[in-house]
């Protein structure tokens, strides 16, 4: 397998073909093509031609055009589950899950492409008639990371896509392979040439040169905050909008009415999907001196039940983490929180010596100087810390400089509605840790991002506003 690059419709050969490696074994699975700069400069003027051509059609043609894509990815979800695995170590039953979130994602953009209207304002003067238009920004740069190899490029595709822009998507090298598939959906749907173009190569390199270019009116990232501050930075200096999807550090509130094993066992599935590689996973859960004990026995007793492998096996439920960086953050994190005085109550060490695979931890009494209580830990490790009340929760869960998902747990609605509006982020889950769906708006606040990708909000994120004043003559 390998992931060329895709510029004006054609795949194109590039002398650069770097490794990509499966994280269960350490194989290379295939390879990916690096970008130089002519490709970049062929890349920029296509997806200008592309804009002038998707701009003016339709919206139902552009929402058609989509769904003939999504119907391809749909069709080929096994094999494209299975590439995400091996590239990036998830289960396969998640990266298949994955895919048809990003699809269903994908589909409702393209319905409500068709619902992007304008307003007819009341005017103030005789035979003056003032019109409000809603148009597409123009060409965009995307750049997505390697924990959702599908969901990210395609939510940055739908909302682009359908509201009649272009785009260059940069995804993660390390994850390109789905990436080039789900390209090579949109081009056999038969996608104009310029529309959607895809580039890897040096990512440092690639932003500057995308961003600095008059071309692209919109930047859209998905990763880290100092990355996301960076590319921030790049757009200011053109004046050029941007949406930030960066990184969480997701408080659970656990209140002392819940029902102690049931909460523990949703959201222990919740904070090991992915092997914890999640921006909205659950990081600090906050619990309730009443059901404080109970709760560490119960969630350690669920966590040690997740079965740990290649996710290409059957009854696997977590994988490895996805590259080296994370494995050594993780085994530092834990290593400082233990220092610390952290109890481990499971986990807390690699498991085998092949591939990147890390045991579910929990670690109890965690103290708030540790690190992991303020950076977030991407990868499979829980740190529970006791509070005394809930303004107590409230408060350490807004000290941080996150504010992207955060979780409630709660059988009282009046402090399930009191928390919901204390807590500053984003996006505030009561009872259930499923996020987001198509029509929700997903993002962050503070530094964890601005902007919104997913419902109107999402559609908007590539509108810009018109307005029009006319007498008629
Ligand atoms: P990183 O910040 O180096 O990279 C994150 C992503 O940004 C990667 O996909 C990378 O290809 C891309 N990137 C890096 N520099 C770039 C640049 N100059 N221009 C354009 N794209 C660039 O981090 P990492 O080592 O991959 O991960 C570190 C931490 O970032 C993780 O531990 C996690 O906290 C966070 N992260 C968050 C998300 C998210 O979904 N919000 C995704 C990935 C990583």
């Amino acid at each position: 397998m390998h992931a060329s690059l895709y510029v004006g419709g054609e795949w194109r050969p590039t002398s650069v073909a770097k490794p990509v490696i499966n994280p269960a074994t350490g194989e290379s699975v295939g390879t990916v093509a690096g970008a130089e700069p002519a490709d970049l400069d062929d890349a920029l003027a296509t997806a200008a031609a592309g804009f002038r051509v998707w701009s003016q059609t339709l919206a139902h043609e552009r929402g058609r055009r989509l769904i003939d894509g999504c119907r391809l990815i749909r069709e080929r979800i096994d094999a494209i589950a299975r590439v995400m695995t091996l590239e990036q170590g998830k289960p396969l039953a998640e990266a298949k899950g994955e895919i048809a979130t990003s699809v269903d994602n994908l589909e409702w953009m393209a319905e409500e492409a068709t619902r992007a209207y304008g307003r007819i304002l009341v005017p103030r003067t005789p035979g003056i008639q003032q019109f409000v238009h809603r148009e597409p920004i123009g060409p965009v740069a995307a750049f997505t990371p390697w924990n959702f190899p599908a969901l990210t490029p395609l939510r940055k595709i739908g909302g682009a896509l359908a509201a009649g822009c272009s785009l260059i998507l940069k995804p993660s090298e390390e994850t390109p392979l789905t990436a080039f598939e789900l390209v090579r959906a949109f081009h056999d749907a038969g996608l104009p040439p310029g529309v959607l173009n895809l580039v890897f190569g040096r990512s440092a390199e690639i932003s500057a040169h995308l961003i600095a270019s008059p071309v692209i009116r919109k930047v859209t990232f998905t990763g880290s905050t100092p990355v996301g501050k960076h590319l921030l930075g790049l757009a200011a200096q053109g004046a050029k909008r941007a949406t930030m999807e960066l990184g969480g550090h997701a408080p659970v509130i656990v209140c002392d009415d819940v029902d102690v094993p049931a909460a523990a066992a949703l959201a222990v599935k919740a904070k090991f999907r992915n092997a914890g590689q999640v921006c909205t996973c659950p990081t600090r859960f906050f619990v309730q001196q009443g059901v404080y004990d109970a709760f560490v026995d119960a969630f350690t007793a669920a966590t040690r039940k997740i079965v740990v492998g290649n996710g290409l096996e059957a009854g696997v439920e977590m994988g490895p983490l996805a590259n080296a960086r994370q494995l050594a953050s993780i085994e530092a994190l834990v290593g400082d929180a233990r220092a610390q005085g952290a109890r481990l109550t499971t986990g807390g060490h690699r498991l085998g010596n092949d591939g990147l695979f890390y045991a579910p931890t929990v670690l109890a009494d965690v103290p708030d100087t540790a690190r992991m209580m303020s950076e977030e830990p991407f990868g499979p490790v829980a740190p529970i810390q006791k509070v005394a009340s809930l303004d107590e929760a409230v408060a350490k869960a807004n000290a941080l400089p996150f504010g992207l998902a955060s979780y409630v747990m709660t059988r009282s609605l009046s402090r399930a509605d009191r928390l919901s509006r204390a807590i500053e982020a984003g996006m505030v889950v009561v009872n259930h840790f499923t996020v987001s769906t198509p029509a929700s708006p997903f993002g962050g606040v503070k530094e964890s991002g601005y902007g919104s990708e997913g419902g109107i909000e999402g559609l908007d994120a590539y509108l810009v506003t018109k307005s029009v004043t006319m007498r008629l003559a």
